[in-house]
This record gives structure tokens, sequence and C-alpha cells, in this order.
């Protein structure tokens, strides 16, 4: 016999994919939007302090936050490259000192800058592909309930 309702009848319906990576682009939880999510500047919290959703769902997700980081420095990298290659062209017999010197500080700087955000927008990502199943959902309030003193 059909129970006649689904997880989304009682929790509610999750955000939508756009609105989970957007939120996770601006170092915020996917699920809720919450801005507790960080214990530094560097260390993702193991649970969302807004809704309780745990960031950390299986082993290997620091790999995730970490290629998106690395993507986007070769992103910039690349178009580095593409950019002093056209200005190379009406320039012959430039050096290569700057150019590299430029490519080694932005290899330092823009991980620097972008890794916070690369593990939230991972921790996004990785709600869009799976979403909660029952148990996490549980888990989450759970979590939500032992902090603020619930039953
Ligand atoms: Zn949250």
């Amino acid at each position: 016999m059909d129970a006649g309702f689904e997880v989304v009848d009682v929790v509610g319906r999750p955000p939508s994919w756009a609105t989970m990576v957007r939120r996770g682009l601006r170092r915020r939880c996917g699920r809720c939007g919450s801005r507790e999510v960080f214990e530094t500047r560097w260390r993702l919290r193991e649970r969302c302090g807004g809704c309780g959703y745990r960031f950390k769902r299986e082993p290997g997700f620091a790999l995730g936050a970490w290629f998106l980081n690395f993507m986007v420095l070769e992103s910039v990298h690349l178009a580095g490259a593409m950019a002093y290659i056209v200005w190379l062209s009406g320039h012959p017999g430039a050096g290569l000192v700057a150019p590299l010197l430029v490519g080694a500080v932005l290899a330092v700087t823009i991980p620097f800058l972008t890794y916070p955000h690369s593990q939230t927008l991972w921790a996004a990502i990785d709600l869009v592909m799976t979403p909660m199943e029952l148990d996490e959902i549980v888990d989450a309030m759970d979590a939500m309930e032992s902090v603020r003193g619930g039953p």
C-alpha cells in the first residue's frame, strides 16, 4: 500500500541547482545559504551551522575542491599564455622572464584567494549531483536539535 507522501512533502523541496551553485560561489551552504560554514578561512566546518548538513559526505571530498581550485588557476594561466602569445606577435624578441614571474605569482595567489570558494562550491555541486538521502536529512536535523538543546 502506498503511504501517499514522499520525503519532500515532509522536509520541503531542495533549492534549485542554480541557487545551490550560487550559494557555493558566495562561500555559503548550498542547502540553506547560511554563512556559518567555516571554522577558519581555510577549514570548512564538519556541518553547516544553519542546517546541520554534513559537508564531507564521503572520503575524497577535498579532492573535488582541490580540482576546482586547480581548474581556476589553470584557466587563468591558459588565458594569460594566450594573451602573451598574441602580444608576442607584435613584439618579437620580447623576453620570457616577466610573463614567467607573473605566472609564478598567480600560481601562489589565486589558490590562496579561491580555495574557500572552491570548498563551498564543491559541496554545492556534490549536493546537486547527489541529493540528500532520508538518513542524511534526519542526521542533519538531529545535529541541529543537539546544538539547539532540543529533545
Ligand atoms: Zn546549511
